[in-house]
């Protein structure tokens, strides 16, 4: 596993502090409100875990799936199962937690059907962002770090379901990506 890894981005120390760092601001912004952290599976399931554990807020926790399918020509299908139950998120500060923000059509879907359902307020968290990468208006409210436009694995961010279980943020080497995802980021959860 480590020997496919080209290079580091983010060791598990520098992930850590960027961590820590958002969990105040998290921490500050939602007090006194009904939070729940809504994390998008399963790219987030690291970044969530450490996540919450620095929250010391009242607050609930629950899991969408979502997966996008896209190829070179196609703009991603966007499919989202297993949405949290309405009582889990009507009138709730929702603090929605993906692993990265890319294209941002995930994180917009899915932020839109929770005010839909009820949602008091929506708020976005992301591990890492692509803002270069950006198809539809949205920002992170919060994020640990920035990238530019690669593909990168790690810290719950897969490539054809592997990789995730990595504890630092590596882009792979070219060998091990086909050229095609080398060009353009293809995804699933
Ligand atoms: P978006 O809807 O913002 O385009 O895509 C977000 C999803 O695409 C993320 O949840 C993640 O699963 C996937 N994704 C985007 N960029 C990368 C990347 O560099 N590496 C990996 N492993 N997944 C990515
Ligand atoms: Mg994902």
């Amino acid at each position: 596993m480590h020997r496919d890894v080209e290079k580091v981005l983010f060791t598990e120390e520098q992930i850590v502090r960027g961590v820590e760092r958002i969990a105040a601001r998290i921490t500050e912004d939602f007090r006194g409100e009904e939070l729940v952290a809504v994390a998008i599976l399963k790219g987030s399931c690291i970044f969530v875990s450490d996540l919450i554990r620095r929250l010391p807020l009242p607050m609930g926790l629950a899991f969408v799936y979502a997966q996008s399918y896209r190829d070179a020509t196609t703009p991603g299908d966007l499919e989202v199962h297993l949405m949290p139950f309405d009582e889990e998120i009507q009138g709730r500060s929702v603090l929605l937690i993906d692993d990265i923000l890319d294209s941002g059509r995930t994180m917009s879907a899915i932020r839109g059907e929770m005010l839909k359902r009820g949602a008091r307020k929506v708020r976005t968290c992301v591990f890492l962002d692509k803002p270069s990468r950006r198809a539809v208006e949205l920002d992170a409210d919060y994020s640990c770090f920035e990238v530019d436009d690669l593909f990168v694995v790690g810290y719950g961010l897969d490539y054809a379901g592997r990789y995730r279980n990595l504890p630092y943020v590596a882009e792979l080497k070219r060998s091990v990506l086909p050229a095609a995802l080398a060009a353009d980021g293809e995804q699933a959860g």
